[in-house]
């Protein structure tokens, strides 16, 4: 069956020192006894250091990107291998971020999943539209064609280790959220193209994430939802009382 997951893209926020502090913060105020995955995706400088520090405790670490070459020539990229070597088995591809400030395509994505999936690790693959593609209707089509591009080539046995987070643009810190409705809609769509792809049990064991201006006054409306298995949460993961109570919205 599929988990409960809610995890925090810190981005490019947090030096050493802050990390700890943040983390130290995360361990005090994080509900205990809650069915939910708790993960947090730090910067790369800060991911080894992550570990040993929350060693004993259930709050898991990712990274936020990875390169999808085994290693060589790629200055400033981090590999798999590298990440696994501190310990971290958990990546985020595909944020919107990387697609628009990086020119990530669904090509370079997908090849990224391969290689991450190679060294058997898990990834929370993110997909949405942008404010353009809802405006025009073609929101369905967009994060139809993400999902294909992406993920629709593995094969069942591989489905386990994929997370989806669908993250619409317009809502990533901007302050906007989908309705619930809206999220479920999506989270929905994107099951049944699963299910269409693969079958029911694929579909069914999938965690779909919601991420856009999650805070913790939307958060119990937004995972109530039926296809909504929890939340990548991005500004509010930042402050450690925001992300603690939004764990525990699930
Ligand atoms: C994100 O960047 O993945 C995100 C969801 O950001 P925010 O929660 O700040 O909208």
């Amino acid at each position: 069956m599929r988990h409960q997951i809610v995890a925090g893209n810190w981005k490019m926020h947090k030096n050493l020192s802050e990390t700890h502090v943040l983390l130290d913060e995360l361990i005090e105020l994080l509900p205990t006894g809650k069915e939910v995955e708790v993960i947090v995706a730090p910067a790369f400088t800060n991911l080894a250091s992550a570990v040993n520090h929350l060693e004993g405790t259930n709050i898991q670490v990712a990274a936020q990107n990875m390169h999808q070459a085994e290693g060589g020539a790629f200055t400033g990229e981090i590999s798999a291998q590298m990440l696994l070597s501190v310990g971290v088995e958990t990546v985020i591809i595909g944020h919107s971020e990387r697609r628009h400030y990086f020119k990530e395509t669904d090509a370079i994505l997908a090849d990224k999943v391969n290689t991450a999936l190679r060294h058997n690790m898990r990834v929370i693959y993110c997909i949405g539209e942008e404010l353009k593609d809802r405006e025009s209707k073609q929101y369905l089509n967009v994060n139809f064609n993400q999902l294909r591009d992406g993920l629709f080539h593995l094969s069942k046995a591989q489905w386990e280790h994929i997370v989806i987070a669908y993250e619409p643009v317009w809502a990533i810190g901007t302050g906007e959220t989908a309705t619930p409705e809206q999220a479920q809609e999506i989270h929905a769509f994107i099951r049944q193209e699963i299910e269409r792809q693969y079958d029911k049990t694929v579909a069914e064991n999938t965690s779909i994430l919601y991420g856009g201006s999650v805070k913790p006054n939307n958060a119990k409306e937004i995972f109530s939802k039926p296809d909504v298995d929890g939340g990548l949460i991005g500004g509010a993961a930042l402050v450690a009382a925001d992300f603690a109570a939004i764990v525990a919205a699930i």
